[in-house]
C-alpha cells in the first residue's frame, strides 16, 4: 500500500483496535473463549483479515514493513484476537508465495474478505517437524491418501483449509516432505478442541486426525517433496511477525509501567522517583529500542525481496527474551496489584509467554542463525 495511504488507514484502524476490539477483553478472558459473533464482524470492518493478501486477491497488501506496525498494535491488547489475525494473515500469504493461480484464485479472496481462512498443519503430538514428521500422504492414481495426527493447530474451529506437511517419502531425505491443502469437511479428516492455553485465551488450537483421508493431486501446495524449504520460506518472515507481537506486547508493557511508576507513591514520593525502578525503567527501554530496530531493518531488508533466515530467527529470539525481561520488570514496577487482574500486566505476561513456542521454541531459532553464520552469511546490506 502506498504509505500515505497506509499512514490514513494505520490511524483508523488503531483507533478501532482500541475503541472496539479493547473492550472485549473482559469477556474472552472470563470465558476462554472469543466471542466470534462480535469479532468476526469487526475485524471485517477493519479489512484486518485482508492485512497481507495481495491487491490482486482484494486484499490491501500491507508490505512486511508496514504489517509488522499493525500486527504490534494487535499485540498491546488481548493475545487471542492477535493470535487468530497473525495466524490468518501469516498462511493467507504464504499461500499466496507457495500455491498456483487456480489455489489462489479459489482461496484467496476469500481470506481477504474473512469467508474463507488458511491454517497450518506442523507440529505432531507422536513425533516432531521437518524430516521427523510422522503423518504420510501416500499416491492411489489421481489422489494422496493421508493418515496421521497434528496438533496446537491454531484457528482449527474456523480454518476452512489446511496446509498439511506430510512425508510422501520413507527415510530422512530432504525431498520426503510434501505440503498439501486440505480442506476442511474432508471426510476422515476429524478435529477436536485442546485445553484452554495459559495466555493468548479464547482461540482454539485443535487436534487433527486424518484417517485415509483422500485428496485430489492438485491439492498439492507447489512441488511433491518441496516441503522442507516451503516449510523455511513460510516460517522465515512468520518469525518476523513473532518479534513484532513480543515488540508490541512489550511497548504496552513499558507505558503502562511509566504511568504506574508516576502515579504510585510510597514513603510520600512516586516510585518513578526511586533508583531501583529508574533501572528497571531504563532497561525496558533499552530492550525495546533494540529490538524495534532490528525488527525494521530485517522487515526493510525483506521487502526489498532478500531472504533473511538469520535476521527473522535472531530477531525472534532477542524479541521473546525481550518481552520476558520488559513484562518480569513490569510486573515488578506494579508490585502485588500487578499479580492480579485489575492491572492487564498480568494478562500481558501471560500472553508473552507464547511467543517462546510461535513458529519454533529458541533451540530452532539458535540452530538456524548458527547455521546460517557457518555456511558464509554475512552482515550483508
Ligand atoms: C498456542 C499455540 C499455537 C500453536 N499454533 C500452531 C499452528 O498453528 N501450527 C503448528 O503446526 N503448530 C502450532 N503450534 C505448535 C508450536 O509451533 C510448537 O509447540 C513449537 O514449535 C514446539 O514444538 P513441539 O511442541 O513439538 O515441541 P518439541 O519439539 O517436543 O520440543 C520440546 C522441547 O525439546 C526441544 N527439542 C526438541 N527437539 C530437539 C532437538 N532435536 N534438539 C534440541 N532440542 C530439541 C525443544 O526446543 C523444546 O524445548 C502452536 C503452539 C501453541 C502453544
Amino acid at each position: 500500500m502506498e504509505q500515505k495511504d497506509f499512514e490514513v488507514y494505520k490511524k483508523q484502524l488503531f483507533e478501532k483496535i482500541w475503541n472496539d476490539l479493547d473492550p472485549l477483553e473482559e469477556e474472552i478472558e472470563n470465558n476462554e473463549a472469543l466471542p466470534y459473533d462480535k469479532l468476526m464482524p469487526l475485524l471485517r470492518e477493519m479489512n484486518a483479515f485482508g492485512l497481507r493478501i495481495p491487491t490482486e486477491y482484494g486484499g490491501l497488501g500491507l508490505s512486511v514493513s508496514q504489517y509488522i506496525e499493525v500486527l504490534a498494535e494487535f499485540s498491546k491488547i488481548q493475545g487471542g484476537i492477535r493470535v487468530v489475525v497473525h495466524v490468518h494473515n501469516s498462511m493467507g500469504s504464504a499461500l499466496s508465495r507457495l500455491g498456483n493461480e487456480k489455489q489462489k484464485k479459489e482461496i484467496l479472496p476469500g481470506c481477504a474478505e474473512g469467508t474463507k481462512s488458511v491454517a497450518f498443519a506442523l507440529t505432531e503430538p507422536d513425533h516432531g517437524t521437518g524430516l521427523d514428521l510422522g503423518t504420510i500422504a501416500v499416491r492411489d492414481g489421481d489422489d494422496y491418501i493421508i493418515n496421521g495426527r497434528k496438533h496446537l493447530i491454531t484457528n482449527s474451529d474456523f480454518a476452512t483449509h489446511f496446509i498439511v506437511f506430510a512425508k510422501t517419502k520413507g527415510g530422512n531425505s530432504e525431498d520426503s516432505v510434501t505440503a498439501i491443502l486440505v480442506e476442511r469437511d474432508t471426510p476422515g479428516f476429524t478435529i477436536e478442541a485442546l485445553p484452554e492455553t495459559m495466555g493468548c485465551k479464547g482461540g482454539e488450537h485443535g487436534l487433527l486426525t486424518f484417517t485415509d483421508v483422500r485428496v485430489p493431486v492438485e491439492n498439492l501446495l507447489g512441488e511433491e517433496g518441496k516441503g522442507v524449504y516451503q516449510l523455511e520460506e513460510a516460517l522465515e518472515v512468520s518469525r518476523l511477525y513473532i518479534a513484532a507481537t513480543s515488540l508490541g506486547t512489550a511497548e504496552r508493557a513499558f507505558e503502562l509501567s511509566l504511568d504506574f511508576a508516576k502515579k504510585r507513591k510510597t514513603f510520600g514520593k512516586a516510585i518513578g522517583q526511586r533508583q531501583a525502578i529508574q533501572r528497571y525503567i531504563a532497561e525496558m527501554g533499552i530492550d525495546i529500542y533494540a529490538l524495534r530496530n532490528m525488527i525494521k531493518d530485517a522487515a526493510e531488508k525483506w521487502d526489498r525481496g532478500q531472504r533473511i533466515p538469520a535476521e527473522a530467527s535472531m530477531c525472534k529470539q532477542f524479541g521473546l527474551e525481550a518481552v520476558g525481561r520488559v513484562t518480569d520488570r513490569a510486573l515488578l514496577v506494579h508490585g502485588g496489584i500487578g499479580y492480579t487482574r485489575k492491572h492487564p500486566i498480568e494478562r500481558l505476561y501471560r500472553d508473552a509467554r507464547l511467543n517462546w513456542l510461535e513458529e519454533g521454541p529458541p533451540t530452532i531459532q539458535y540452530m538456524v542463525a548458527a547455521r546460517e553464520f557457518l555456511s558464509g552469511y554475512r552482515w550483508e546490506e
